[in-house]
């Protein structure tokens, strides 16, 4: 956690006593960067933009002041008093579970309304009246249509963390609808490592004078993250990931890909060689999404493959190396991904890929850093001594894929014991083949 906020403590902000025996409880001795200069300005009673890297504290930014002020409430406090708005599941309830463990003394009660889970029970829980809700927009805008009984009338207080992104990604007209489900009078945060123009439009829809406060400069990546490229022949990639994850035994790697297949291709490639690799995209079911970020955060995996759902947001606090396999093409992802490593000042390294057919992408990311990288240096021939290994393991997997794809329709999942069983009796026909 950054803590280049001086001689500042929560208390000097305004903090109350029970919210600073909650920060202690969570160990933070001292606000980070975002937190001391948007907290004041919250508590006074401010709309707030906030431009904040991942893991940067945000969280605990818009948390701290909406605590405070319901706690601030006279006599019962309010049912519905905040609404926290994330594009995807896992960051809710992550926001959520920060939440929770903020307001663990203070008897709040805080739900998470994320997709791909029962819309029932769900409705059961917003019964129970919930202090603050945490919801990805679709979800949420189901649920104003559809619960008996559930309004956001009384809401006093709308963030819209990772703000960019829930304009970006066709939110705009969930948002809209809540928008105008909620009450004109209120407080609204919008917290974003990265601002798109949209925002300035819903700036004008919502935002009363709001202060803008920024904790990095504006498209910035960390000082201790050390970044390269390599450029690669398509061909060749996998055998590139295989020789730098072999070369990083051991340590911790997000591993970022353009599409949802191709992270349960290579995770099946890199377990058929003995890695230990998980793939989270948007394409599981939420517990399979949150089951392999647990097995990965519990480091039963090392090495994550990811698309860009993962990229954002994740508290996943101790990543050593992020691997773009592909380049992003929009520049600003790439500075969300490399945002996984080299967190609260820990050192981290990101190297790319870059191919034949992504070179304009990975020249528009140079531009958007304001550096040229270098190169990360290995000798070819060494690493196409994998090359027939690699090739094989692709082989196996591609089958694999072919084979369980039927299965898989029929029973709405994939299953990765069934999958790692397959693999291994495949593994060994293939080598009675050659035999
Ligand atoms: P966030 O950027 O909100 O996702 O927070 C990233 C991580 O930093 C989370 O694990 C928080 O628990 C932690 N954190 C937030 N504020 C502080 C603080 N002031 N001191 C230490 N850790 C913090």
């Amino acid at each position: 956690m950054e803590s280049e906020t001086g001689d500042l403590t929560f208390k000097g902000l305004g903090v109350c006593e029970e919210l600073l025996a909650a920060c202690e409880n969570l160990g933070w001795k001292v606000p980070s960067k975002i937190q001391a200069q948007s907290i004041p300005h919250a508590l006074e009673g401010r709309d707030i933009i906030g431009l904040a890297e991942t893991g940067s504290g945000k969280t605990g930014a818009f948390a701290i002041p909406i605590l405070q002020a319901l706690l601030e409430c006279k006599g019962q406090p309010e049912a519905f008093f905040a609404c926290v708005l994330s594009p995807t599941r896992e960051l809710a309830i992550q926001i959520c579970e920060q939440f929770q463990a903020l307001g663990s003394g203070i008897g709040l009660r805080c739900i998470s309304i994320v997709g791909g889970v029962d819309m029932n029970a769900q409705a059961i829980s917003l019964g129970k009246r919930p202090h603050v809700l945490v919801a990805t927009p679709g979800r949420l805008v189901d649920h104003l249509k559809s619960t008996k009984g559930f309004s956001l009338r009384t809401l006093k207080y709308l963030v819209l963390d990772e703000a960019d992104r829930l304009l970006n990604m066709d939110f705009e007209k969930e948002i809209d609808e809540i928008l105008n489900n909620i009450p004109k009078e209120r407080k609204t945060y919008l917290y974003s490592a990265t601002m798109t123009k949209k925002v300035g439009k819903l700036q004008r829809a919502c935002l009363k004078n709001p202060v803008k406060v920024e904790a990095s400069s504006k498209y910035s990546t960390v000082d201790t993250l050390k970044q390269q490229y390599r450029l690669v022949p398509a061909k060749y990639k996998d055998a590139y990931l295989v020789y730098i994850l072999t070369e990083m035994t051991g340590s911790t790697s997000m591993v970022f890909t353009r599409t949802c297949e191709s992270t349960r291709l290579l995770s099946l490639i890199l377990r058929n060689l003995g890695l230990k690799a998980i793939p989270i995209s948007g394409q599981m079911s939420q517990p399979k999404r949150l089951g392999a970020l647990n097995k990965f955060k519990a480091g039963e995996c090392n090495i994550l493959i990811c698309t860009d759902v993962a990229s954002r947001g994740l508290d996943i606090p101790s990543v050593d190396m992020v691997i773009n396999y592909n380049i992003p093409s929009n520049s600003k992802d790439y500075i969300h991904r490399v945002g996984r490593t080299a967190r609260a000042g820990r050192t981290g390294i990101a190297i790319s890929l870059v191919d034949q057919y992504e070179v304009e992408w990975y020249l528009q990311i140079e531009k958007l850093i304001g550096k040229k990288l270098p190169e990360y240096a290995a000798e070819e021939e060494e690493v196409l001594l994998l090359l027939e290994r690699v090739s094989e393991a692709k082989r196996i997997s591609q089958m694999k894929i072919k084979e369980t794809a039927g299965k898989r329709r029929r029973s709405g999942g994939d299953d990765d014991d069934e999958e790692d069983r397959h693999l291994a009796s495949l593994k060994k026909s293939a080598k009675s083949k050659r035999r």
